[in-house]
């Protein structure tokens, strides 16, 4: 574990000497229903301090559902959802302290459209972690230097390339200091000459140690990043593995099939 970013995002290695530490985010038998639609099935999941989970599957198996039950976007039927030993609240300043400990990367960027890059990384902490401005500031401009965007901090976010915007939600989530962030989708919106520079930032952010769920079909980056892949299909985890193991040796029929059809 260097802290070096990533030289060569292509390269197979994978970050094979972080110690992982207790479990951070646990899920025990979570139960989701959207009406007729079981779409979380007695998911148990335990992701430990440091640890690179990348959960893949198809369109519709729960995946995004998943992301969004751990901080609290969506509510569960059952089942118990904890960050760091503590459940989510349901609603109030609490969550919003609690939220601020999972820091979510979503598909489409989600920045503030009327704010500069410099305001959407500034207005999170300071609003919910009370820091003074100069201190929000501070810490903005050292976050954007590490994904790569410095100089844009004073660009509204339609002056950005997709891939720029990512990397300033990438830098929105870690102001807040999060103990785990999630990625849903985070390259799939964008143009493929954009997707390395994303993917190559959170490949520095994993061998930093931090948390991650990833959802994502990259397999270049689960190998390289992830400790292990949970396959999701109709809203059960179907096979989780090693990297390695699940993309050369997959057990279950339905990763076999889903594997054939994106590789
Ligand atoms: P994935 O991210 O793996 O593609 P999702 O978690 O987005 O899957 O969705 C799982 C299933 O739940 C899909 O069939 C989807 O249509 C359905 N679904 C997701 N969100 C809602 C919602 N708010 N209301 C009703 N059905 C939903
Ligand atoms: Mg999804």
């Amino acid at each position: 574990t260097t802290g070096q970013p990533a030289a060569d995002s292509t390269a197979d290695a994978p970050t094979s000497d972080r110690a992982l530490g207790a479990p951070l985010v646990e899920l025990s038998r979570v139960n989701k229903h959207f009406g007729a639609l079981h779409v979380l099935q007695d998911i148990d999941l335990t992701v430990r301090k440091g640890e690179v989970l990348v959960v893949i599957g198809p369109s519709g198996s729960g995946k995004s559902t998943l992301c969004r039950a751990i901080n609290r976007l969506e509510t569960i039927d059952d089942g118990t959802i904890t960050v760091d030993g503590k459940t989510l609240p349901e609603e109030g300043k609490a969550l919003a302290q609690l939220r601020a400990e999972v820091g979510m990367v979503f598909q489409s960027f989600n920045l503030f459209a009327h704010k500069t890059v410099l305001d959407n990384v500034t207005l999170g902490p300071r609003k919910v972690r009370g820091l003074s401005k100069k201190d929000a500031e501070e810490q903005a401009r050292k976050l954007l230097d590490r994904v790569g965007v410095g100089n844009q901090a004073g660009k509204m976010p339609a002056q950005l390339s997709g891939g720029q915007q990512q990397r300033v939600a990438i830098a929105r989530a870690l102001a807040m200091q999060p103990k785990v962030m999630l990625f849903d989708e985070p390259t799939s919106a964008l143009d493929p000459e954009m997707v390395n520079e994303v993917l190559d930032a959170m490949v520095a952010l994993a061998q930093e140690g931090m948390t991650m769920i990833v959802v994502t079909h990259e397999m270049g980056f689960a190998r390289k990043a992830a400790d292990r892949v949970v396959f999701m299909a109709d809203g059960q985890i179907v096979e989780e593995a090693a990297p390695e193991e699940f993309f050369t040796a997959p057990k279950s029929e339905r990763a076999r099939d889903f594997l054939s059809k994106i590789l």
